[in-house]
This record gives structure tokens, sequence and C-alpha cells, in this order.
């Protein structure tokens, strides 16, 4: 047994020092990124914020309106040959396309159809996605994927540490997706105590990475636009986000009305006011809800790593985007970042006790 005696950190363990800046206003700030992968070749641009492969965040409504935004959106691995045929309707085709991934794990025969799928579409982009990325078939099943395709752009996780993602890289993929345990409907760390802090993990991975000519995604953990862009500013060219775009119109899901007392009364009656709010379900792909929807049932040998959550409805998924891209780029003039590219390269962390003032909040 080994002890690592450096303690390692999550997005709540630092703030970002402001610093002198010429920017006047955020509006100045670009957060478009333009990139060439590794192994694809392939050049893309646009603006790296990815929706994750999840029930309600990865569906075909949400990719046409990220699109609107430059955005990625992972489609889940159920998404089938139909749900793409419609979504590849419209004049906007070439873009989604430049913009959205087919996702699959490592199943044969799964990824016999996710090919059919990729290539009678053109696809671009595909995401092998396991929850634990470190097993050898995994790296073999990479190298299995890019000798298929050789020009697709590849992303592969998930890892959290630099020799597993330079494993990947140097295996086929262009993209090394970062995080183990830290997403908002994870239980991982509860029912296995296996993790790492997803801050130092995109600090590591990236640096990793970056020495090969490869890319990461930090995935998961992100709560509000703060830590989005916590996650740049520690060298994630993208950052993929699951909890903070669900409960969105555009993920579907049936919407949830819920009745509460208030704590405000009735000037007549004195009675509570009874409110309204409306929730829709959100819950991990590894859930029990997730495996009894898509596999009929949680398999025996494995314990289901995911929880099921009501979160609020917040209506259509602008606001929410506008928001985290404005936080965004309000980080660049505080650090004085004209564009995203340089976001790392201006920032100092801080280590903090404290993040923020909760005093008020309930
Ligand atoms: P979030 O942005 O919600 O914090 O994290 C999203 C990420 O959580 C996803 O992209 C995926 O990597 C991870 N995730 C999704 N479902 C599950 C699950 O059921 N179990 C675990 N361990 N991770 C999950």
């Amino acid at each position: 047994m080994n002890i690592e005696q450096d303690k390692k950190m999550d997005f709540k363990d630092v703030l970002i020092r402001p610093k002198r800046s010429t920017l006047s206003s955020r509006k100045q700030v670009s957060l478009e990124r333009t990139f060439t992968f590794r192994n694809s070749g392939n050049t893309w641009t646009g603006v790296p914020v990815i929706a994750a492969n999840m029930d309600g965040v990865g569906v075909p409504t949400m990719a046409s309106a990220l699109t609107k935004h430059q955005m990625m959106t992972c489609l889940t691995k159920h998404n089938d040959f139909g749900d793409w045929a419609n979504l590849l309707d419209g004049d906007d085709a070439e873009q989604i396309k430049h913009l959205t991934a087919i996702s699959v794990g490592t199943k044969l025969d799964a990824w016999e159809e996710a090919k059919k799928i990729i290539q009678s579409f053109d696809l671009q982009w595909v995401c092998v996605d396991v929850a634990n990325g470190y097993s050898e078939h995994f790296a073999d099943f990479i190298k299995r994927v890019r000798q298929d395709l050789p020009k697709i752009n590849l992303i592969a996780g998930n890892v959290v540490t630099a020799d597993m993602t330079q494993e990947l890289i140097l295996a086929g993929a262009d993209v090394v997706k970062v995080g183990i345990g830290p997403g908002s409907v994870c239980t991982t760390r509860i029912k296995t105590g296996v993790g790492y802090p997803q801050l130092s993990a995109i600090l590591e991975c990236a640096d990793a990475a970056h020495g090969l000519g490869g890319h990461v995604i930090g995935d998961g953990g992100c709560t509000c636009p703060g830590d989005v862009a916590k996650a740049f500013a520690a060298g994630a060219d993208f950052v993929m986000l699951g909890g903070m775009l669900a409960g969105h119109q555009e993920g579907g899901g049936e919407i949830i009305e819920r009745i509460y007392h208030s704590d405000q009364l009735d000037p007549e009656t004195l009675e509570p006011l009874i409110e309204k709010k409306d929730f829709i379900q959100f819950y991990g792909m590894s859930s029990d809800t997730a495996m009894n929807k898509h596999s009929g049932g949680v398999a025996h040998y494995r314990a289901s790593e995911g929880r099921t959550l009501e979160v609020p409805f917040k209506g259509s998924v602008n606001a929410t985007v506008l928001d985290i891209l404005g936080g965004v780029r309000s980080t660049c003039t505080y650090v004085g970042a004209s564009k995203l590219k340089y976001l790392g390269k201006c920032t100092t962390f801080v280590k903090v006790n404290n993040q923020f003032n909760a005093s008020l909040l309930k």
C-alpha cells in the first residue's frame, strides 16, 4: 500500500486570482477554439463545451439547440439509426455533424451497429465511453476503432491519471475524457472508494496529453460557470456537462409537478399558501433507473453507481448556456485573456478554505 502525500484539489479548493487586464468588456473575449487532432489529423473549430451522453442531456433536441451556440453534444449510446436520420434531416446537418458525437461502449456487436451509423451519415466524432478506462481491453478496443476509422475524431474515457491518458492517445484517441467519480449523479466514490479530485485530474492529464499533441475533456463535477472556467484554466481543452444542462425542455423527459405548502400564509384563510414547482427526473447512466430502462435490469455482478434525482425544470437551455458562456467570458476578462485559448496561461490558482459566502443560501 502507498500513500501519495500531496493533497489533490477539486474545483472548490481553488479560486482564480484576478490580474491587470487591458480588456474592458467580456464582449471582447472569444470562446471559440481551433484544434488539430493528433490522430485523426482533422482541424475543428467551435465552443468547446459538450453536453454529456446522458438521458435528458445527450439527446437530439439538445444537439440542435447547442449547435446554434457552436457547442457540442455527445448523444447517448441509446440513440439509434432513426434518431440520427431525424437529427440530420435539416439544413444544419453539416454543422450538427461537426458538433455531435455518437457514443459506444466496448461491445463488438454495438460497435458494428455504430459503424453502420457513422458510415451512413459520414459522422465525424465517436466517443468510446466506459466507466473505467483502465482495463487493457479498453486500450485494445481504442486501437481497433482507430484502425477501422482512421479519419474519425476519437474521444476515449474515462481516466484520471497521466499514464493512462498517454496510453489512450498512443492507442489512437484524439481526446481523452477525464473524470472518475466527480459527477452530480455519480456514486462511484461512495460505492467503491475510487476516484481522483477533478481539478488535479484535469491538470495532470492535460499536461500529459498536451505533451503528446493530444487533447482532454474535463468530464463531471462542474456545478456552476465558475467551475467550468476553472476546468478550462486547469488545461481542459473541452468541458463536458451533465447536471448543469439537465432539467431543460430540450432534454425531453416528463415534467413532474410537485405541490408544497409555502411558508407564506393566505391573508384571508391564514392557511399556508400552496406553491407548485416543476421537476424533471435526472439519473446517472449506471443507476438502477438507467439500467432498468435500457438493459432490462441491474446485472447481478455490478452495483448501480448512479443516483436518480428530480431536478427543477429550468425551461429552455438557451438562458443556461448564455449564463455559462457569459461566466467564462467574464473569467477571461478578470485575468486578461482575450481568448479562451489564453485562459490557462493567464491563470494563477490560489488555494482556499472558503470559496464563497454561503451565509444567506438556504
Ligand atoms: P456532471 O456534469 O453531472 O457533474 O457529470 C457528468 C458526468 O458524470 C458524465 O459525463 C459521466 O462521465 C458521469 N456519469 C454519468 N452517469 C453516471 C453514473 O451513473 N455513474 C457514474 N459514476 N458517473 C456517471
